[in-house]
């Protein structure tokens, strides 16, 4: 059996290390790492998931120009004409998904090579916030804390972040924990997520107000003397007027329950070791940076900061957005934390780049950038994995906007929306294939390594990059491997450090690159790991952090739409649209809707809503549901053309950004609801992936095939959708307005089946799934009565449903590790853990 190779999940900002075992048929199996310190060898079911979702289908192999076939050559050859344009002509948009080697390439082509600011990531929609709030406050992008403060805390707030769902290896962490020492938690969101579940506390707050929140603490903080004025004396500057701004907030904007508001300021106000994570919620705001430094006043203010089991924590969405802002790839920083504004830090990267031509004033941040090419303002765009036609805000307009810019993509994967715009696409290596590191949340840097090779002719991002630089005749650009790529940016990292910046990993320069062990960063003479500013030391030039004067913002009045993750996918699903294991979670786009807005609309449970904005229209599936606030519906993110055309929410979203940062408000568009007057639904199963005609549809993987959604407002078109669905010579069964059809081949086993109905339809999904290939009944769309029906799936690592769950709580189980030893949910990945404790208590319980 082949030696496993130590790597990092592609996935979420929490980093988990991961082993890989190449199975020898092209296959992977994974496993958590052990030694990892950032998951200890736990994995969430998405990390779980990924031996599934390796191989080479459905992976771009080969350059195109203009859809053709083309060479390495020509296509390079190609790209670097068209960056030859004049410099403010020109633009890179990245990801947080690139590794550092990837990011500083393309840093050094654009800042050092192109003389181009215009070098922006898809981290900007994720993060951008936190990272100005830290230089606000800190002087620097500085995260204090590490991953083992949450499990020191006594108290654990987090701020707009779904951490069960989004970060569920963290998560278990805390919830491990806190069941060994009791640790407070409190959740501040709007809606109650799975995160709330077992929580002391949750504040459904208003959305929009948790500035407002932290400013009402920080007032509570002064009257109750916990300030600590002679650590504020020595070590922070602002805080009168921080103090002032506070007090002028009204905390009855956040409309909490007083007792719930005043039960949250006095335990944050005594307890000392206390921990605020926080994430989108929080960045993806018009007010973003506010917030961030809302929260970090009251860090600063009673000097909780930069000890064991205290300070904030950021917790970024992304496996390198981290990376992203260590190298500078952000059109308003530099390199390693040095400023694009400052003299001597130009001068400094200049000279170790060997370059007179990095920028004096940042670049296009994200959404101006697409603006810009819609305005005509630039000629060339190269886009690095990532799928802004789905992703971005208005997503709807990014298309339309590229009509005049010549579009490179880097990509992986064939069925990315933005390969739509491209006029050269080029194929990248994707995880496992890559050689690099990344940077997760706490610091920790860990080393990527590859199990696998890229297919056909797919090469690295950071070599890309580098073969542009050389084709424009720039110096520097030569690296032979993405080791030497970290070591030039290591070495850098030291000039930086003696520049003052925090980010130093000089020390990693000449590390082991095959052994290279996850350490946290500082890495340089200095120092080395830990936490920062326990020595009350900022990175502003008189040494102290900057309390921020924050005014209440306004936040409007109606109806806006809240957007966010679920539990098993991953942005655009990608990656994890191919593990069949990871659909059944949650199969289809949905919104969840307050029944007040429902009923206000007539739109009954499961049936679709029509949801407008920015001039276009989104179909979703209505979750109605009182965890979300009247007004204020979310739906989540991830579905593209190639999953659910109808379904795509950035599509309806148009919003404003943080001032600071260019962050865009992705959980304040305002949009408009209606019941969409569907004729007709249905649900089919086939072994060959479906492509049906219709308006509505949501497509998934299952076991040995496909399963759909579908939805119409026209009467159907039985002979199409038949042949769609290879149900051309199905047999039907007929059943008052429920019309039920299945093919089977020659052996009589089931090849397709199909369930139509005048209202959503009722059918048991995964049992349905499970019956292709099988010569099982199907018509019925039920388990027979012999075989229970395990319900819609909760528990995705086991296959174990709410139906499953339900029998075992009417066993006499009520605890989640009784569900668990009964059933087997919950007990590999833990994260659906906390939806299987919402759902016992609503469950009849046996009598003893
Ligand atoms: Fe990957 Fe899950 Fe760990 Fe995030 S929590 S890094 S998605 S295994």
């Amino acid at each position: 059996m082949a030696e496993a190779v130590r790597s990092t999940c592609p996935y979420c900002g929490v980093g988990c290390g991961v082993l890989l075992t190449p199975r020898g048929d092209g296959g992977l199996d994974v496993a958590g790492d052990p030694d990892h310190p950032a998951n200890l060898g736990r994995l969430c079911s998405k990390g779980a998931s990924l031996g599934r979702t390796a191989g080479h289908e459905g992976r771009l192999t080969h350059p195109t120009i203009g859809g053709r076939r083309a060479s390495w050559d020509d296509a390079l050859d190609l790209v670097a004409e068209r960056l030859r344009a004049p410099p403010e002509r020109v633009a890179l948009y990245l990801s947080g998904q690139l590794t550092t080697e990837d990011y500083y390439v393309a840093n050094k082509l654009a800042k050092g090579g192109l003389g181009t600011a215009n070098v922006d990531t898809n981290s900007r929609l994720c993060m951008a916030s936190t990272v100005a709030g830290h230089r606000r406050a800190f002087g620097s992008d500085t995260v204090p804390g590490t991953y083992e403060d949450l499990e020191t805390a006594d108290l654990v707030v987090l701020v707009g972040s779904n951490l069960a769902w989004c970060h569920p290896v963290l998560h278990r962490r805390l919830t491990e924990a806190r069941a060994r020492r009791g640790t407070r938690v409190v959740v501040v969101d709007p809606r109650r997520t799975a995160t709330c579940e077992g929580a002391d506390l949750h504040l459904a707050l208003a959305p929009g107000t948790d500035a407002t929140l932290f400013a009402a603490l920080l007032a509570h903080l002064d009257r109750t003397g916990r300030i600590d004025r002679a650590w504020c004396a020595g070590h922070v500057a602002g805080l009168d007027a921080a103090l002032a701004a506070a007090r002028a907030h009204d905390p009855a904007a956040c409309d909490l329950d007083p007792a719930d508001l005043a039960r949250f300021l006095d335990l944050w106000a005594g307890t000392a070791r206390v921990v605020t994570v926080f994430s989108q919620g929080v960045n993806q705001s018009d007010h973003g940076t506010d917030t961030v430094n809302a929260i970090l006043n009251c860090h600063l203010a009673t000097g909780r900061i930069g000890r064991e089991g205290t300070g904030p924590l950021s917790v970024t969405g992304q496996p390198n957005a981290m990376g992203g802002r260590e190298v500078g790839g952000l059109a308003n920083t530099l390199a390693c934390h040095l400023s694009l504004e400052d003299e001597a830090h130009r001068a400094a990267v200049g000279a170790f780049w060997g370059s007179d031509r990095v920028p004096a004033a940042p670049g296009l941040k994200a959404v101006e950038m697409f603006d810009a090419c819609a305005d005509g303002a630039v000629d060339a765009l190269w886009i690095a994995c990532t799928n802004p036609l789905v992703s971005l805000p208005d997503a709807g307009r990014v298309a339309e906007g590229l009509r005049g810019t010549f579009v490179v993509v880097s990509e992986a994967f064939a069925d990315a929306d933005t390969l739509a715009v491209a006029d050269v696409v080029l194929p990248s290596a994707a995880w496992p294939e890559r050689d690099g590191t990344v940077t997760n949340s706490d610091r920790t840097i860990s080393r990527q390594r590859p199990a696998a090779a890229p297919p056909g002719e797919a090469r690295p991002d950071w070599w890309q990059f580098a073969q542009v630089g050389r084709r424009l005749g720039l110096a520097g650009f030569d690296w032979p491997d993405a080791e030497a790529v970290f070591r030039e940016h290591a070495v850098l990292s030291g000039v930086a450090g003696r520049l003052g910046s925090d980010f130093d990993v000089s020390g990693l320069a000449g590390a082991d690159w095959d052994a290279m062990a996850p350490v946290r960063w500082p890495v340089g003479p200095a120092r080395r790991g830990g936490r920062f500013f326990g020595d009350g030391r900022f990175h502003h030039p008189d040494g102290r952090a900057r309390m921020v004067a924050v005014a209440q913002p306004v936040v409007p009045a109606g109806p806006r739409l809240n957007t966010g993750r679920v539990r098993d996918q991953w942005h655009t699903m990608t990656r994890t649209s191919r593990a069949a294991v990871l659909g059944r979670h949650v199969g289809e786009p949905f919104l969840e809707l307050h029944p007040e807005d429902a009923a206000a609309r007539g739109i009954a449970p499961a049936e679709i809503v029509e949801v407008a904005g920015a001039g276009r229209t989104a179909l979703l599936r209505a979750l109605v549901t009182d965890r979300v606030r009247p007004g204020h519906p979310f739906a989540p993110i991830h579905w593209t053309a190639a999953t659910a055309p109808a379904g795509r929410v950035d599509r309806v979203v148009a919003v404003g950004r943080d001032p600071l940062s260019g962050q865009p408000d992705l959980k304040g568009a305002r949009v408009t609801l209606r019941r969409w007057p569907a004729l007709w639904h249905g649900f089919a199963v086939c072994v060959r992936r479906p492509d049906p005609a219709v308006a509505y549809w949501a497509r998934a993987r299952c076991e040995g095939g496909w399963r759909i959604e579908m939805a119409s407002d026209a009467a159907p078109d039985w002979d199409a959708l038949r042949a769609a669905l290879g149900l051309a010579h199905a047999a039907e069964v007929v059943d008052g307005a429920r019309r039920s059809f299945a093919a089977r081949d020659a052996e009589g086993r089931l090849t397709a089946a199909l369930w139509v109905d005048a209202g959503p339809v009722a059918v048991a999904r995964d049992h349905a799934a499970g019956l292709l290939g099988t010569t099982g009944e199907a018509l019925s769309g039920r388990p027979a009565a012999d075989r229970p029906d395990p319900g819609p799936t909760l528990c995705a690592c086991l296959g174990v449903g709410r139906h499953d769950v339900a029998r075992a709580v009417a066993g006499g189980c009520a605890t989640v590790e009784a569900v668990g030893a009964a059933t087997g949910a919950g007990t590999n990945c833990g994260a659906c853990r906390p939806e299987i404790a919402a759902l016992i208590p609503r469950l009849p319980i046996a009598a003893e």
